[in-house]
């Protein structure tokens, strides 16, 4: 029976993928990475991008023909079938999606449902046009609100991509349990350990999601989450960025729910490392030069992610423990690091003063500065893919965590795997814990042990991605699974179209 059910899944298995980013950078880059590797195991796919994503990407290449910038081209080139479309967000390319974070949730959540229908349905009919013989998936992040609808709506079967820690998928999963045991909205004055959510052996209330303790400071995120993670019940497969070894209990206990794969380091996968493409929203600034320069393991990385927003104090203290401690670094300030509106961030004489041993980017290739002999350190707001990146190339961090996931992800770093410390414990930095916390981090034993914690993370996460490592290994059954699901759908024999 099995055999024959995999002859006519042989026979049937052209599947077609249209795939929905989220539309920020550190969810765009796994599932550019996803849909590569499906498209290199033989999936068709259609990669649906924001026209503001889109824009974004293409203008970081200083191409001049945004209308016919197509990612994929190289892709294409070397044989993948990757298709590439853009869909409207409904705003026009000025508006500031970041400042105006509730406006712009609200009408996604308004609209871009029906957008998300249409295109899906304009995909489906021109390939029946083509008399294309095709299964239908939808991979969509699992923060929308809608992939349960349009997956049942199309009969496409429903893939969700986490790209954060299973840990705090299992939390989100979970708000039902913290609002009854008073943790969601948390109103204690204390911290206390949680030991109730599935999979989570203990969390202190303090490493909670940042909107799990405080959802009033944007109202508009818990809303997002509430609503990805009511929607996601539905999903037929669950992929997670992570990596089986990394949360061993959490990923098994997901894992009864529903099918849920721990396919990480997912921005690593080496199939097609030599189709070169643009994935970043700005431009890089290249550091390899002044990198080359320096002695071996003697940089500190800065930088705080695509989103998150610090203040000028903070950046001044930052600045000055930087000037005390002597120590190289590259720093990554972008243009809306304290808010948009605002200049003369650094204290006065600061890149003078600093100009022989630090160096500030806008923007930079992240993994290039990461992957160099010559950095040592990164002080990381735990960003998840910053914190994948940073443990695959063996560099040890100082954490300092704004929002969201990042407090959860700092607790990972620094409780569980203790390939980090803290820079402060909550409250704003000072210039005299941050010059203090860089000669922990670069002598003494603390470090030492650091660097050999770090280095058996990365071989792990390495080893992960070998033909024979877990994540392959959970890669190719999910694969083996979907295509049994998507001969089952085509069995049943439903008119995709309604
Ligand atoms: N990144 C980059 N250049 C920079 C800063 C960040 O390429 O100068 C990339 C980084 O490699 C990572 C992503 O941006 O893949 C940030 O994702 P993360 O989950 O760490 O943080 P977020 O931006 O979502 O807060």
């Amino acid at each position: 029976m099995a055999i024959i059910q995999k002859k006519h899944m042989e026979e049937n298995s052209k599947a077609h993928a249209i795939v929905f980013p989220y539309p920020y950078q550190g969810h765009v880059t796994p599932m550019i990475n996803l849909s590569l590797k499906l498209a290199h195991t033989g999936f068709t796919i259609t990669f649906v991008q924001t026209e503001y994503i889109h824009h974004s990407i293409s203008k970081s290449t200083n191409t001049d023909d945004d209308d016919h910038f197509d990612m994929f081209s190289e892709a294409k080139k070397s044989g993948l079938d990757i298709r590439y479309a853009t869909i409207s967000d409904g705003f026009p390319m000025e508006f500031d999606r970041d400042v105006n974070f509730d406006e712009f949730w609200q009408t996604m959540f308004r609209d871009f449902p029906d957008r998300v229908g249409d295109i899906v349905e304009r995909t489906i009919k021109a390939d029946e046009e083509e008399s294309s013989n095709y299964n239908y998936l939808l991979i969509a992040d699992t923060v929308y609100s809608w992939p349960a609808i349009i997956a049942k709506k199309y009969n496409m079967v429903n893939v969700s991509l986490w790209t954060e820690p299973a840990i705090a998928f299992s939390i989100n999963y979970h708000l039902d349990l913290l609002h009854r045991n008073g943790h969601f909205p948390y109103k204690g004055n204390c911290d206390s350990d949680i030991t109730y959510i599935p999979g989570v052996e203990s969390i202190s209330t303090k490493d909670l999601m940042s909107y799990i303790r405080d959802p009033d400071i944007v109202p508009m995120l818990i809303q997002v989450l509430i609503k990805g993670f009511e929607q996601v019940k539905a999903a037929d497969f669950i992929l997670c960025n992570t990596v089986q070894e990394l949360e061993p209990e959490t990923m098994s206990i997901l894992n009864q729910k529903h099918p849920t794969y721990a396919i990480g380091p997912i921005n690593f996968y080496s199939d097609f490392t030599k189709i070169s493409m643009a994935k970043s929203l700005w431009s890089e600034s290249d550091c390899t030069h002044w990198l080359n320069s320096k002695p071996c393991g003697s940089v500190l990385y800065i930088s705080f992610g695509s989103v998150a927003q610090s203040n000028k104090h903070e950046i001044r203290e930052l600045a000055h423990g930087l000037l005390l401690s002597r120590v190289y670094f590259i720093w990554v300030l972008r243009h809306d690091i304290v808010g948009p509106n605002e200049s003369d961030i650094l204290p006065v004489g600061f890149e003078d003063l600093t100009k022989d041993r630090g160096l500030i980017v806008p923007w930079c290739n992240q993994n290039m500065v990461l992957s160099n002999s010559a950095t040592g350190g990164f002080l990381t707001h735990c960003g998840w893919n910053s914190v994948l990146e940073s443990m695959w190339h063996g560099v040890p961090m100082i954490c300092y965590p704004f929002l969201v996931d990042q407090p959860t992800n700092r607790k990972l770093v620094v409780d569980d795997w203790k390939i980090g410390i803290n820079l402060c414990d909550g409250g704003q930095v000072t210039r005299e814990e941050v010059v203090k916390k860089i000669k922990i981090f670069t002598m003494g034993e603390k470090s030492i042990q650091m660097k050999q914690e770090i280095k058996k993370v990365s071989h792990n996460l390495h080893d992960s991605l070998d033909e024979d490592g877990s994540s392959q290994r959970n890669f190719d059954q999910f694969v083996d699974d979907l295509k049994a699901k998507l001969y089952l759908r085509r069995k049943d024999g439903k008119k995709i179209i309604p």
